[in-house]
C-alpha cells in the first residue's frame, strides 16, 4: 500500500511529464486533491506533503473538514452538484466553485458572496458528451450564461469544467477536452481555467490545456461507496 504522499509524487510525475510532452510548463496545471469521502486526517497528511487545494463534493461532508481542518491555510473548492437552496454556505466556505450550470445559482452565489471575502472564483460545468442524465450546461447555451454570469459583481468567471464520459480511448478522451478548450476560447472572454481530467485520463486534459486537474483516487485510493 502506498501512502499519500508517494502518491502525489506519482501524480507529480504523471503531470510533468504530459506538461512536457505537450510543451507546457507544469507549472500551468493545478493540482486539486478530491477528497470526498475521504477523512480530514487524510486531507491533513496530503497538506503536509504540499498540497493546498481540495475539492469537495458534498456540502455537510466538506462543511465538516473545514472545520476540523480550520488551523491549516488550505484554499476549498466545491465541485459537486450545487442545490439552489444550499448556495449560501458554498458562497461562504469556498474559494472556487467549478460546478456551476445554471445562471440562478451564479446569481445567488454572487448575491450570497460574504462582503470581506475576495469574489468566488467560477467554473462554468459543460456537458461536452451530451449525457441527458449528466450536469452541465449544453454547450449551445453556454455563450448567453457566460456572458450573463460575467456581469455578476461577487464572482469572478475563471473558465470552464467537464466530466466526459469515461472512455479507456486515448482519442476520444483528447476530442472532449479539445471541446471544451475551444468552447472556452470561442468565447472570447479571456478566460484563464480548465478544469478538466481526472485519476484515468490527466495526460489528455494537459495535453488539450487544462489549468486544473481533479484527482481523487490516485492520491487517496479508491473510495468505498458507489457513485462517489
Ligand atoms: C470524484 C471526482 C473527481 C475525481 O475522480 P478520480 O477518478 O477519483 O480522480 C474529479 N472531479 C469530480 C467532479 C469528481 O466528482
Amino acid at each position: 500500500m502506498s501512502t499519500i504522499a508517494e502518491n502525489i509524487a506519482k501524480v507529480g510525475a504523471r503531470i510533468r511529464e504530459a506538461a512536457q510532452a505537450s510543451g507546457r510548463d507544469s507549472s500551468q496545471v493545478g493540482l486539486l486533491a478530491v477528497s470526498k469521502t475521504k477523512p480530514a486526517a487524510a486531507i491533513r497528511e496530503a497538506h503536509a506533503a504540499g498540497l493546498c487545494d481540495f475539492g469537495e463534493n458534498y456540502l455537510q461532508e466538506a462543511l465538516e473538514k473545514q472545520a476540523e481542518l480550520s488551523d491549516l491555510p488550505l484554499v476549498w473548492h466545491f465541485i459537486g452538484p450545487i442545490q439552489s437552496n444550499k448556495t449560501r454556505p458554498i458562497a461562504e466556505h469556498f474559494a472556487w466553485v467549478h460546478s456551476v450550470d445554471r445562471l440562478k445559482i451564479a446569481q445567488r452565489l454572487s448575491e450570497q458572496r460574504p462582503a470581506g471575502l475576495p469574489p468566488l472564483n467560477i467554473c462554468l460545468q459543460v456537458n461536452v458528451s451530451l449525457e441527458p442524465s449528466k450536469s452541465g450546461c449544453l454547450p449551445e447555451e453556454l455563450p448567453a450564461l457566460a456572458q450573463a454570469v460575467a456581469q455578476l459583481p461577487n464572482i469572478r468567471l475563471r473558465g470552464l469544467m467537464a466530466i466526459p464520459e469515461p472512455t479507456e480511448d486515448v482519442a476520444r478522451q483528447h476530442a472532449a477536452f479539445a471541446q471544451l478548450r475551444q468552447l472556452r476560447d470561442d468565447l472570447n472572454l479571456g478566460l484563464d481555467s480548465l478544469s478538466m481530467g481526472m485519476s484515468d485520463d490527466l495526460e489528455a486534459a494537459i495535453g488539450e490545456g487544462a489549468t486544473w486537474v481533479r484527482i481523487g483516487s490516485a492520491l487517496f485510493g479508491a473510495r468505498s461507496y458507489a457513485n462517489t
